[in-house]
């Protein structure tokens, strides 16, 4: 019977150990993770948990004692230095374990602020963990001064709750406009206004140029020459794949830890899941940051594990909550060459749909619940809607399915 080992409790290890059992996998099942909290969901970290609508309890993914119930030795605040993939064997501290099959769900970690420019000062926050969340909160009182250094998702749903909760947030984006990155221009203008309609003041184009301060961080200097006060500041400027045990055990690497249709990495004993895993798409690879995609792939790991010989295709969706706005996204916008705008059914919603040519590769929906399910059966099918219809706001978007 074989025993499998899998380094990170998080999304994609909790999936992929209770897939494991539902599939009858009668042999050892090691599940090592350096927090010290059972595995949990990160999103609410920067949504309903910051913002004090949701209890610890409620953030974790299944209770402790399931872990016991299907035999999964669930190792907390445990950190695996290092992997021996010839002699199968894996390294905490003094402690060696073997294992069979080892799986690498190790997530992602955040950029950090170079020290030299006052990343280190305290005061700097980053949002990953519940323990960076549970160390800032405390922060969040009324009229406090926040810096946000980035205008991506996570940014943005930190400005969310800061505003809601009465701060002064300024957030600064090096790039032309938040969520350049990830979305188009008019999804990035729909989010400015909401932010500005809630104090935020939002500025573009402009970087950091230092934070200031002697010890406890006081102060910004931005990239145009202006100085700002701050009581803190939150730094949400992406996140690298945890690659860095895969990379030293000698596995390939390739903008994450690189592996085939099936999830297997470079060696044939060791698989990788989730944020830490490229994975073949088209013609290139693709890594996803998501909770869809760790929960999906570490699925299909845990079947290919048994043998179910898989090949892994994502079908991706992602949310953001920011005030009253749910944000929905369907599919991958990726190579997109027009924005075809669907008027919003209530005041305050909308939709964007991505085309390349006349295929429908993504939809951005707020609070237009309909449009994103729609785009999202339209998508998984491959099917692409004439963007005449897509417009018109007579068109029933069900009638779009048939
Ligand atoms: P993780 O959940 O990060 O788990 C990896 C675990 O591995 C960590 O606990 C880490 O400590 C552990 N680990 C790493 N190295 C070692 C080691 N050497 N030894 C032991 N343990 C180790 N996604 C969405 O789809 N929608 C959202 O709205 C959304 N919001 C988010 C908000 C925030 C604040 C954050 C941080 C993320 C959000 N995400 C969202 C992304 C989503 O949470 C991640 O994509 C998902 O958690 C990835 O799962 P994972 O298992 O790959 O990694």
């Amino acid at each position: 019977m074989s025993n499998i080992v899998v380094i990170g409790a998080g999304q994609a290890g909790a999936s992929l150990v209770a897939r494991l059992r539902k599939n009858g996998h009668e042999g050892t099942i090691t599940l090592i993770g350096e927090e010290t909290s059972p595995p949990y969901q990160r999103p609410p970290l920067s949504k309903a948990y910051l913002l004090g609508d949701m209890d610890l309890e409620r953030l974790y993914l299944r209770p402790l004692s399931y872990y016991a119930e299907v035999r999964v030795d669930l190792r907390l605040g445990t950190r695996v230095d290092r992997i021996d993939p010839a002699t199968r064997q894996v390294h905490i501290g003094d402690e060696v374990v073997p294992f069979d099959t080892l799986v690498l769900t190790t997530g992602s970690a955040p950029r950090r602020l170079p020290a030299a420019i006052g990343g280190a000062l305290e005061g700097v926050h980053v949002v990953r963990d519940l323990t960076d969340v549970d160390a800032m909160e405390p922060r969040f009182g009324p009229g406090a001064k926040v810096l946000i250094v980035g205008g991506g998702y996570i940014g943005l749903e930190a400005a969310a709750v800061a505003a809601k909760k009465g701060l002064n947030v300024t957030l600064v984006e090096m790039a032309e406009r938040i969520l350049q990155r990830v979305a188009a221009p008019e999804t990035s203008d729909f989010f400015r206004a909401l932010h500005r309609e809630n104090g935020v003041d939002i500025r573009e184009g402009v970087g950091l140029d230092r934070l200031l301060g002697e010890g406890h961080v006081s102060g910004a200097r931005l990239s145009d020459g202006t100085e700002i006060e701050v009581d803190f500041v939150i730094v949400g400027v992406g996140i690298a794949p945890g690659t860095a045990l895969a990379e030293a055990a000698g596995l390939e690497i390739d903008n994450g830890i690189k592996v085939d249709a099936q999830g297997r990495t470079s060696d044939p004993a060791i698989w990788a899941a989730g944020d830490c895993a490229s994975f073949p798409h088209g013609e290139g690879r693709l890594r996803l940051e998501s909770v869809p995609n760790a929960i999906d792939m570490a699925e299909c790991v845990a079947d290919n594990i048994m043998g179910a010989g898989k090949v892994y295709v994502p079908q991706p969706w992602f949310w953001s909550d920011q005030y009253d706005v749910k944000l929905q996204i369907a599919g991958l916008n990726v190579g997109y060459d027009r924005i075809i705008a669907r008027p919003g059914s209530s005041e305050g919603s909308a939709s964007f749909w991505y085309y390349a040519g006349d295929r429908l590769l993504a939809v951005d929906a707020m609070n237009e619940p309909r449009a994103y399910m729609v785009g999202k059966r339209l998508i998984d099918a491959g099917k692409s809607p004439s963007p005449d219809a897509v417009t018109d706001p007579e068109t029933d978007l069900k009638s779009l399915l048939k």
